[in-house]
């Protein structure tokens, strides 16, 4: 038989009890956690999202309540009314912030039973990711989920009262819409009233943004879900939680502020005090350094060492070995990597993202640092100096193989032989993490989370499948105001690989911690003729551009004032907080890999009535 709760009220939760509140009385409510029978003193710990208490009834003192709570078991609802006593010191725990007391049962009300679960909030060890998410109810109960759920609610507000704080407001946009230019594909939703006519859900709230700086708003932003139809990864979710923000009058300056400003109140909020500004960093420097967009400074850079030869010795070298002394000589240094065995040095290079290097077409690889220094004593000297090399230090030495072959194919720009050495370096990063140990958590949080912001990304990026250049962002960001005149080169422009389109530099930025993107954003281009330029070097036409675009284009000629913004993702921000491996971590309900909610079982096919309503014949393909 349950129990009703009737007008019964909880006074406290159950994480609050304190030695203080010894000799009070106390109602509590929650959930069996565990129960322990110890033939007349049963003890059972009590769970809210605040915490456990020990509940202990005594036989002796109250039989009924006593043969009540034989009945109960894990994850049953239950109210205790009782007396909070201060438990002996010999029997505190000091594990859990109300192990200095019990609450001692007058009155137990059993509100509901429960199933035995698939498995147990309390257990140490979890089941397979399938079953935690397929009964995520569960799952979410275990206090490390609650834990990431109220981290997640707490960065949220956090970041709203900062934006708010600044004059921002927060301005819904639709999630019914048409498709918008991110890149990905739609999600669709078909109209019933006009059949055949869909819906796209947002890639972003990009258009609608920029519209509310035309509608005057001066400052907005939003915490809302973007939809994004790609082949995910591990860190990727079909929907998933930005931070949009779009400002009118800025300089990219007057973005990062903003944005440095609500990202201190979010690591605040998380217990973490960190560091304004964030250094910045070109996108060519970011390359040139890091062979990467999204450097991972925790680690160190890599160093051109051509300076450390002079021109007869470096002439020499680069015929020796066949490399190109135009192109970088690339130091890669993984600190306190130290010893490794010569076995290990001839594999590097044969793994991972470098597999393509080594023997092959690419590069050179130097790997033994003994041998260096034994046949170029004087320039290996010159090198551990440049460098920054200690001893216990890993390092090799990367040149770009003198191909023609390859590099008449444009394979072996400055960039693209810097970005191979990026990938080394961060695939030794990763295979040396316990010997360097840079990306433990110290709690300095200036070790912990190295931000940057990456600047002055080209434009148009070359697509060499398709042969034409692209937009690199989305084509409402803005080129610098001196490489507007490169845009005029015509329709030609777009598939001549040479073109001056290759030179522009967008007023775009990216915000970057330890490696991971964390956002990306840029000035906007605010005049509608400038607006049509960029679609005409993208190859389209001004009908194609209008019938895409015609709306906005239409409204860019309303007296649309200079604007930008930037959007953040959410989810990665608390995953990094929370120190969680995996996005699914910090997502009540997310996706699987195959964009699968286990627990309410979607998507799933829907009946032939609803087909019909909509006009649509599905037609699936038998492989
Ligand atoms: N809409 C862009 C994105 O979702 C961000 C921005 O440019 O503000 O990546």
């Amino acid at each position: 038989m349950l129990d009703f709760l009737g007008e019964l009220q909880r006074t406290h939760m159950c994480g609050e009890l304190r030695a203080s509140d010894a000799g009070k009385k106390a109602v509590l409510m929650g959930w069996v956690n565990r129960r322990r029978d110890l033939g007349n003193l049963l003890f059972i710990d009590l769970r809210d999202r605040s915490g456990i208490t020990q509940i202990v009834i005594n036989k002796e003192l109250n039989a009924a309540v006593h043969k009540k709570a034989e009945t109960l078991k894990n994850e049953y609802v239950v109210a205790v009314i009782g007396n909070v006593k201060q438990r002996d010191p010999n029997t505190v725990n000091k594990n859990i912030p109300t192990g200095e007391v019990e609450l001692v049962a007058d009155e137990l009300r059993i509100l509901n039973e429960s199933k035995q679960p698939p498995f147990l909030p309390s257990d140490n060890i979890l089941p397979n990711e399938e079953i935690r998410l397929k009964y995520r109810y569960i799952d979410l109960r275990r206090d490390a989920m609650q834990r990431n759920i109220e981290l997640r609610h707490k960065v949220s507000i956090a970041i709203r009262e900062y934006l708010s704080a600044h004059g921002f407001f927060e301005i819904e946009t639709p999630f019914m819409t048409r498709s918008t230019p991110e890149g990905a594909r739609d999600y669709l939703v078909p109209s019933r009233v006009q059949p055949g006519s869909f819906y796209a859900l947002p890639q972003s709230p990009q258009l609608f943004k920029q519209i509310l700086m035309i509608s005057g708003f001066d400052r907005y932003f939003q915490i809302v879900r973007c939809f994004r139809d790609e082949d995910l990864r591990a860190d990727r979710q079909p929907e998933f939680t930005q931070i949009d923000l779009e400002m009118s009058y800025p300089q990219p300056e007057r973005v990062w502020e903003i944005v440095e400003g609500f990202l201190t109140a979010a690591f605040e909020a998380a217990g973490h005090q960190i560091k304004t500004p964030f250094p910045r960093m070109s996108y060519d420097e970011a390359m040139r350094l890091y062979g990467n967009d999204k450097p991972d400074m925790r680690l160190p850079a890599m160093t051109d060492v051509r300076e450390a030869f002079n021109s007869d010795e470096l002439q020499q070298f680069a015929s020796k070995f066949k490399i190109r002394k135009d192109l970088p000589l690339q130091v890669i240094r993984i600190p306190k990597a130290g010893d490794i065995s010569g076995t290990e040095r001839r594999t590097i290079g044969t793994y991972g993202a470098f597999q393509h290097v080594q023997g092959s077409t690419f590069a050179q690889l130097m790997t033994d640092p003994k041998r260096f220094a034994k046949d170029y004593p004087e320039i290996s000297e010159r090198v551990l100096k440049l460098a920054k090399i200690a001893p216990d230090d890993l390092w090799l030495l990367a040149g770009a193989l003198d191909n023609p072959e390859v590099a008449a194919v444009g394979g072996q720009s400055v960039q693209h032989f810097c970005e191979k050495c990026g990938f080394l370096r961060l695939d030794l990063a990763q295979k040396y993490a316990a010997k360097h140990g840079a990306f433990e958590r110290s709690g300095d949080p200036a070790r912990d989370f190295r931000f940057l912001w990456v600047t002055d990304f080209p434009m148009f990026e070359w697509d060499r499948d398709s042969r034409r250049w692209n937009a690199a962002h989305h084509p409402f960001t803005s080129p610098h105001d001196q490489d507007m005149a490169k845009l005029d080169g015509g329709f030609e422009a777009v598939t001549d690989p040479k073109s001056p389109l290759g030179e522009i530099r967008a007023l775009a930025y990216d915000v970057v911690l330890n490696g991971t993107e964390l956002g990306s954003g840029s000035i906007r281009i605010h005049r509608q003729d400038i607006q049509s330029k960029i679609f005409r070097a993208l190859g389209m036409t001004d009908d194609e551009a209008r019938s895409r675009f015609g709306f906005f284009l239409e409204a860019l000629e309303y007296g649309t004032p200079p604007h930008g913004g930037i959007a953040l993702g959410l989810d990665r921000i608390v995953m990094i907080l929370a120190g969680a491996d995996s996005l699914r971590e910090v997502i009540p309900f997310p996706k699987t890999a195959r964009a699968v909610d286990l627990m309410v079982d979607a998507p799933t096919p829907v009946s032939d009535e609803q087909l019909r309503e909509l006009g649509i014949a599905i037609r699936i393909k038998k492989d």
